[in-house]
């Protein structure tokens, strides 16, 4: 396993026009030895782009890949030492699941006692035991999916296994055991692990450590719950959490207040040197209780919508023309049109020009 450094890396894929437009804008990062990594953000942000960076697929316009401190920007994929798994599998339909599983074994020239007993380590943890002297094309796709999974696990010795979407071929039920089967062998192997998904579930269920990216740009990286708590822009309120988070345009009215549709909102937040007097008020909707008295940070709601999810319900209210979101417990009654809804001053997120004002 490597740490990996990725150094001032940048892309453009149109690199000889005037204006070209950037994929990935400069940035730098370093990828802990044994981690695991979630690459997280819409369609069209990088993501890929970044992954085939590492793998060697793709060259970058700037900057270095470091892997141990060693610089493989010039490296090919093969001389890289790492493992891939796509979206869709890859494997040797011809050869049994045994074959396939010992194949980057056998290329390397390990030991048969070692092949043996890597390919009944991994065979048992992805549950393709009772497979491995079939024909691979005789499997399912989800199980030859877990083949290429199982084809990228099998080494110890790679610097990381990056996979692009990995799961999108595999039913749900066995998307949830196989991430967490992919987190024991992380723990067991201490196997650097990066994994590509616009799924925001998939990344908080995979990962420790969550890399949002945005439009080329890595927006934040940190732990889901840093993530959920402190989103450090409001795309990353908006991106990750279900509903996203409450954002309200409003107006900075004292050194740790703000006001929006005529309330007064106390915060946590220093704000005496913000400039821009605009900014939003971000508050999670699960942090957003129901009051039964009038006292600080208490606004009045009239309810357009309640909706019951079996395991919480959403109220969806209206302050004016601001529309916010509280999700509470099932049991609560909400009898009534309008409601006093409580926003606790310490889950306040204030953003300047879109930006946590930390
Ligand atoms: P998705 O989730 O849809 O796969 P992504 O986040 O992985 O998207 P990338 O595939 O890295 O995003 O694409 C980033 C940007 O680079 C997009 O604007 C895309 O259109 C562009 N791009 C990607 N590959 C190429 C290419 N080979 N040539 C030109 N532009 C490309």
């Amino acid at each position: 396993m490597a740490k990996i450094d990725l150094s001032n890396i940048s892309h453009t894929y149109n690199p000889n026009v005037e204006n070209p437009t950037y994929a990935l804008n400069p940035f730098s990062m370093t990828w802990k030895n044994g981690d695991r990594y979630a690459i997280l953000g819409p369609s069209g942000c990088g993501k890929t782009t970044m992954l085939n960076i590492v793998s060697g697929l793709v060259r970058p316009s700037g900057g270095k890949i470091l892997f141990d401190d060693k610089d493989v920007t010039d490296l090919i994929t093969e001389s890289r030492n790492i493992a891939q798994v796509f979206q869709f599998p890859v494997i040797y339909n011809t050869m049994t699941v045994y074959d396939n599983l010992a194949f980057p074994l056998k290329c390397r020239d390990f030991s048969k006692k070692k092949i043996e007993e890597r390919v009944q380590s991994v065979s048992e943890t992805l549950n393709l035991s009772s497979f491995l002297n079939m024909p691979a094309r005789k499997l399912t796709a989800d199980q030859k999916q877990l083949i290429s999974l199982g084809r990228g696990l099998v080494r110890e010795d790679v610097a990381a296994v990056l996979m692009d979407e990995p799961l999108t071929v595999i039913d749900p039920d066995l998307k949830f055991r196989l991430r967490r089967s992919l987190k024991e062998i992380n723990e067991q192997y201490k196997t650097t692990l990066v994994y590509v998904t616009h799924d925001q579930n998939e990344a908080m269920t995979f990962a420790d450590n969550i890399i949002v990216m945005d439009q080329g740009e890595i927006v934040q990286v940190g732990l889901p719950k840093d993530l959920f708590e402190k989103p450090k822009t409001t795309f990353v309120g908006y991106f990750i959490g279900s509903p996203a988070m409450n954002l309200f345009s409003s107006e900075v009215s004292s050194n740790n207040s703000i006001k929006f549709n005529n309330l007064e909102i106390n915060t946590r937040t220093d704000l005496s040197k913000i400039k821009n007097k605009k900014v939003k008020l971000g508050i999670r909707s699960e942090f957003i209780k129901i009051a039964n008295e009038q006292k600080d940070n208490v606004v009045n709601v009239k309810v357009i919508r309640v909706e019951d999810f079996g395991n919480f319900k959403l109220i969806t209210g209206k302050i004016g023309d601001f529309e916010i979101k509280s999700k509470v417990e099932r049991e609560i009654p909400i009898s009534s049109d309008n409601l006093k809804l409580y926003l606790p001053a310490d889950k306040c997120c204030i953003y300047s020009e879109d930006k946590l004002i930390q």
